[in-house]
């Protein structure tokens, strides 16, 4: 049998317990970064005006909705 005292005992559960915590946090963020990513897949920064709007013909060129000039459809830059 192996003998543990009280102290690491809860040493151990604590660090275990943290431990938990981190792992369900780097899920969150990854989880919360992943939905980011998908919602910014269709948007395009307009490069005249600053407007940004959703690319729904997924074509590679599309007209801005503001100013009608022509952009390339590209990820916006993060915020
Ligand atoms: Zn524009």
């Amino acid at each position: 049998m192996i003998h543990v005292s009280l102290t690491n005992l809860l040493l151990l559960g604590m660090i275990v317990g943290l431990a938990l915590l981190g792992c369900f946090w780097l899920y969150a963020v990854w989880k919360e970064r992943r939905q980011e990513g998908r919602a910014r897949q269709d948007l395009v920064s307009c490069r005249i005006c600053g407007n940004i709007y959703e690319n729904l013909s997924r074509s590679p060129m599309t007209a801005c909705p503001q100013c009608g000039s022509l952009n390339e459809a590209t990820k916006p830059k993060p915020i």
